[in-house]
């Protein structure tokens, strides 16, 4: 059954263009070094600017500054904004998703700094239909400024929809089970994969230096060099780690299995299956040999089998 999508409501939108989202708010911190730090260690960013006396914060932290958090409180919504808000759940439109930003950095932020800020309703869409559902894109622009000096700026912004229904579940139907997912083969691993077709397991090594690498990369990961050749795995390995998958269900798969982390004899690790072991009796450190399995539809998968002598992986 069809569903009517609710009113469109952009002409009482687009009055809501030029009001402000919020007025003078302050943020709730001042730059300090263990927000940048714990910032910094979040996004893995050891860039040294950010540390030490003369440390910056990272200019893409503007928003961690401005953010009112969840209790609300310095930044929280304007009236004007809690009305557009208030008029467009009232319509139908509940469903909100961040869509993009857009950030302007004009000097760094320091330790100590105080950051102000003010935020305009910059613009409303006209109604839009996506995979989500219909309705507004709305631009929200803010001027962070220290000491009343402009520092950065950042556009902001959201859709508010009316979520898509999802269509009643049809029926079950006996159908053929799903075939397992093939490899992506592109240029950076089609030799490896030329490889697997017979029955060799190719590992990389880089001509420059010699250090081996698995899975494929265009480039060496210690020296840089592109250049590389192949050493091809004897197939000894040992389960370094695993996990058994539960869930997510896919189709193709029967829950519960065990995916393998494999050292291979040669020292490069590889995610794998394994066979010829339940997937509660995998255990780390349990010797492996390669073994290739053939997929529905043609085509190979390099996998391990647990080697007979030690189906439980004893470390005697
Ligand atoms: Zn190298």
């Amino acid at each position: 059954m069809p569903v009517r999508p609710p009113s469109d409501v952009h002409h009482l939108l687009k009055a809501f263009e030029g009001r402000p989202a919020a007025v003078s708010a302050s943020a709730r911190d001042p730059v300090n070094l263990p927000m940048i730090r714990h910032w910094c260690e979040a996004m893995g960013d050891t860039h040294p600017a950010y540390t030490g006396e003369d440390a910056i914060a990272p200019p893409t932290m503007l928003q961690a500054w401005t953010m009112p958090g969840l209790s609300g409180g310095p930044g929280a919504r304007t009236p004007a904004y809690e009305e557009l808000f208030a008029l467009l759940d009232g319509a139908g439109y509940t469903g909100v998703v961040a869509t993009d930003c857009e950030q302007e950095y004009v000097r760094p932020l320091r330790p100590g700094d105080r950051p102000t800020f003010d935020t305009v309703i910059e613009a409303v869409s006209p109604r839009k239909t996506t995979r989500l559902g219909t309705g507004y894109f709305i631009t929200t622009m803010m001027r962070v400024r220290v000491a009343g000096e402009l520092v950065g700026t950042h556009r902001f912004r959201i859709l508010k929809y009316a979520p898509a229904t999802v269509p009643a579940p049809e029926p079950p139907r006996e159908e053929p089970r799903p075939a397992r997912p093939r490899p992506v083969i592109n240029r950076d691993n089609a030799p490896f994969w030329a490889g697997v077709a017979e029955h060799k397991l190719l590992i990389q090594r880089c001509t420059a230096c010699g250090t081996l690498r698995f899975p494929w990369l265009p480039g060496c990961g210690r020296c840089g060099s592109p250049e590389w050749g192949t050493v091809e795995a004897c197939g000894s390995g040992t389960v370094h780690s695993y996990v058994v998958v539960h869930h997510p269900p896919f189709p193709a798969f029967d829950p519960p299995y065990a995916v393998v982390l494999v050292e291979l004899a040669e020292g490069v690790r590889m995610i794998s299956n394994i066979t010829g072991v339940p997937h509660d009796a995998v255990r780390i450190g349990m010797s492996v040999e390669l073994e290739f399995i053939r997929l529905d539809g043609g085509g190979e998968l390099p996998v391990f089998r647990a080697r007979a002598d030690r189906p439980d992986g004893a470390e005697s």
